[in-house]
């Protein structure tokens, strides 16, 4: 039988071993129906206990308290970079911007197309490898929303303590580190997330958010589009990607079962100190791109001296059984994305031939 690779991919990325053979023993016929959820009605009452459950687990885990909704949408975060202002920008008021990086720059053009837009906040100068201070976001007062990314999965910069907006909601896009530590859900009107990173496979997008945000979508756009319908039809207005809410539920059964996210995040802390550790006392050899103070605990980006390295990094890493080390394509450099699934194992077999290449090449 052919050994786990040591998945260090972005997104699509790792999955608990536990969870996909949890999958596999259920798969052909799922809770004695004689057929796979794939296959059965998201109206029947099988469905709907798993989609339910699924709900009730996020709102364990993250402590979510009363009067906030859990949705399950499709079309990735992206389609959240429109939804939110085509439902929250309303009424002359602005949709303010923390422009962190790859990820936040595409809400903000997103926003762009859609409404009154401000950038409040950006790091660009500093390449976007820092996140903004506290102080440096300030939110305009007719702003509807501010919009945070509080992980950047390209540059690998993470905030450490997220701002306070006051009386304006806060959204945030948690696609990359969802679930990797405890958060105060109270201090945020909206999170969302695409699942493919900490939530599960791809195909649903999470959306966590107080209800007032999610009542009052304007009836102009396409229902699809409206958070309001969504909300009142418990994210079955129409079918819903069932089987990879199913999979979320999984996933959600297996943090629970592991202790809960303060776990958890022992745990996303212990891998991003081994190998940012390993960066730092290679004498330079490795070069980590994150300010340190916003370095993220999800993906550890780093350089080596040159490109032709990086590429031989790249070749042998791949050759000694290491996947999706490689950067994403508009930055270069390296990256080892350590989601919650990827085992300490797999950052200590990378640790190790870090120093070994170090030792060849250095
Ligand atoms: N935001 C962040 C922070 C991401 O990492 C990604 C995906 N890599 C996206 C948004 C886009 O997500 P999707 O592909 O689900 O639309």
């Amino acid at each position: 039988q052919h050994q786990r690779a040591y998945n260090f991919n972005a997104g699509p990325a790792a999955l608990p071993l536990e969870v996909l053979k949890r999958a596999q023993s259920e798969f052909v016929d799922f809770r004695s129906q004689g057929m796979s959820i794939m296959e059965m009605s998201h109206r029947g009452a099988v469905y709907e206990q798993v989609h339910n459950e699924a709900k009730q687990l996020l709102k364990e885990l993250l402590h979510i308290p009363e009067g906030y909704d859990v949705l399950f949408l499709q079309g990735g975060a992206s389609t959240q970079f429109a939804m939110v202002p085509m439902n929250l920008l309303a009424g002359g008021k602005v949709g303010a911007y923390v422009n962190t990086g790859s990820w936040a720059s595409k809400a903000v053009k997103e926003a762009e197309l859609i409404g009154e837009t401000q950038v409040i906040a950006s790091t660009e100068s500093d390449r976007f490898m820092r996140m903004p201070t506290a102080e440096e976001i300030v939110a305009p007062e007719n702003a509807a929303y501010v919009h945070i990314t509080s992980n950047e999965t390209i540059e690998g910069t993470q905030f450490a303590t997220y701002p306070d907006t006051g009386d304006v909601p806060l959204i945030a896009d948690m696609s990359s580190d969802i679930l990797c530590r405890p958060v105060d859900v109270s201090k945020f009107g909206m999170i969302y997330a695409g699942a493919q990173k900490n939530l599960g496979p791809s195909g649903v997008t999470v959306v966590i958010a107080k209800e007032e945000l999610l009542a009052n979508s304007p009836k102009t756009i396409p229902s699809m589009l409206r958070y309001s319908i969504h909300h009142k039809n418990n994210s079955l207005y129409n079918t819903p990607p069932s089987f990879s809410v199913y999979m979320v539920n999984l996933v959600l059964q297996w943090l629970k079962e592991r202790g809960g996210l303060e776990q958890v995040e022992r745990d996303n802390q212990a891998k991003a100190e081994l190998l940012y550790g390993t960066i730092d006392n290679s004498g330079d050899f490795y070069r980590g791109c994150a300010a340190r103070d916003s370095r993220s605990i999800m993906n550890v980006t780093f350089r080596l001296a040159d490109e032709e390295l990086e590429k031989a990094f790249i070749k042998e890493a791949g050759e000694a059984g290491f996947v999706g080390l490689k950067g994403h394509r508009s930055v270069g450099g390296l990256r080892a994305s350590i989601y919650n699934a990827v085992p300490y194992a797999s950052c200590e077999a990378l640790a190790q031939f870090m120093k070994q290449f170090q030792q060849k090449n250095g």
